[in-house]
């Protein structure tokens, strides 16, 4: 072990409430299309939660930021979600396995992490702190090595990465320079006929505001029930929809054979909500789905996401991260798969192109018209901007 990567310090911040930065959902953010819009959600049953996902805390625990430091003064860092209760696992538990450690001893860090936390862990929290870990671990390593991520992780397997935008109008989407767009359905089974209509129509002209032939996919958010899923895909098959995506709980894997038994020539989608290789052995294996979507902030950072990716390899099946700005970037760079990345649009009107990460690193790569290059920088890219948006966490 040398001093290079021998960890001395682990530092954990949560996000000042003046910050302009975090992940998708920032707390006190107001007047967003991702929070304050009519999106189908798994509260939309209830009328007092159904306007708007801010509504019932949907950006509640905020972001976090993780410092990992070595003993020659490098330092790696890395966002993630969770916020206070995360950062405080990290902390006053995961922090334990970090100092002294070899940085560049992923695995058996990451093994560490999980086992330590099975008790209370497997999913949710846990796994979204040891993401932020695992990931500002990643990143250190390859600034203590000088290279960025996707040269430790096999190397670029394409120049140029390409990516589809989600957002609220398609249009807006195809303006950008996107291949495709990604929009979110406004009504659940909880709206009854009513709502079906609603949301057959809201697609309709979605689609015709982009004409007949560019890539339309709808985003259900965990919002419905396979009786339904299945009849609205059936109502917008003139659509030609391009993917239908967690259209299900995450806890209603099964529901998916059905409805790919229903539609079987539609493509259907999940993955963002579920957690570790264990949560995404099923889904792999199953061959009911068309793409699998781990968000790397969640699922278990990329250490997690890459075995992830060797199952589904084996089954020919497309791993396309959820959102994650450069997390994403690096490992959709590096992989033979699918070449395309999401970019979730940041902006409050979704109708510009602004950092995942809002103000909080220098050196966050955008997409533009559509397409990416990945610069050599070491780790992930990118540094911290201001470390007045960061607040210690004890
Ligand atoms: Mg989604």
């Amino acid at each position: 072990m040398t001093r290079a990567f021998t960890i001395k310090d682990v530092r954990v911040y949560t996000m000042a409430a003046s910050a302009k930065a975090g992940t998708y959902f920032k707390p006190g953010v107001s007047n967003h299309w991702l929070v304050d819009s009519l999106i189908a959600n798994p509260m939309s049953g209830y009328p007092k939660y159904r306007e708007k996902r801010s509504s019932w805390g949907i950006g509640v625990l905020g972001a976090l930021v993780v410092e990992i430091e070595t003993e020659d003064g490098v330092v790696g860092v890395a966002t993630g979600s969770g916020g206070a209760p995360a950062a405080w696992m990290i902390r006053h538990h995961f922090a334990r396995f970090l100092v002294g450690q070899d940085a560049r001893n992923l695995n058996m860090i990451w093994d560490q992490l999980y086992r330590s936390s099975l008790p209370y862990g497997r999913k949710g929290l846990p796994i979204m702190a040891i993401s932020a870990v695992d990931l500002a671990l990643w990143d250190l390593v390859g600034k203590v090595r000088g290279e960025p991520v996707y040269n430790l992780i096999g190397g670029l397997s394409r120049d140029e990465i390409t990516f589809y935008c989600t957002g609220p109008s398609a249009a807006a989407v195809k303006a950008m320079g996107f291949w495709g767009a990604k929009v979110p359905l406004p009504c659940s089974h909880f709206d009854g006929e009513a709502g079906l209509r609603a949301n057959v129509a809201f697609l309709t002209a979605e689609r015709d505001s982009v004409g007949p032939d560019f890539p339309l996919m709808v985003d259900c958010y965990m919002s419905l029930t396979v009786p339904y899923a299945i009849r609205l895909a059936e109502a917008c098959k003139p659509l030609n929809i391009y993917w239908w995506e967690e259209v299900l709980s995450p806890d209603d894997p099964e529901g998916y054979r059905q409805i790919k038994q229903a539609h079987p020539t539609l493509k259907w989608t999940t993955g963002e909500h579920e957690y570790s290789r264990y949560g995404f052995r099923t889904l792999i294996e199953d061959r009911t789905l068309d793409i699998v979507q781990p968000d790397v902030m969640w699922v278990g950072g990329l250490t997690e996401l890459l075995k992830i990716a060797a199952h589904a390899a084996a089954y020919d099946l497309p791993v396309v991260p959820h959102g994650s700005g450069p997390y994403s970037y690096q490992f959709i760079a590096s992989q033979t798969g699918a070449a395309f990345c999401e970019y979730v649009a940041a902006s409050p009107d979704g109708r510009t192109i602004q950092p995942v990460f809002g103000d909080l690193f220098v050196g966050e790569q955008l997409p533009q018209n559509g397409k990416l290059k990945l610069s050599d920088a070491p780790g992930f890219g990118m540094t911290l901007a201001d470390r007045g948006m960061l607040v210690a966490v004890d």
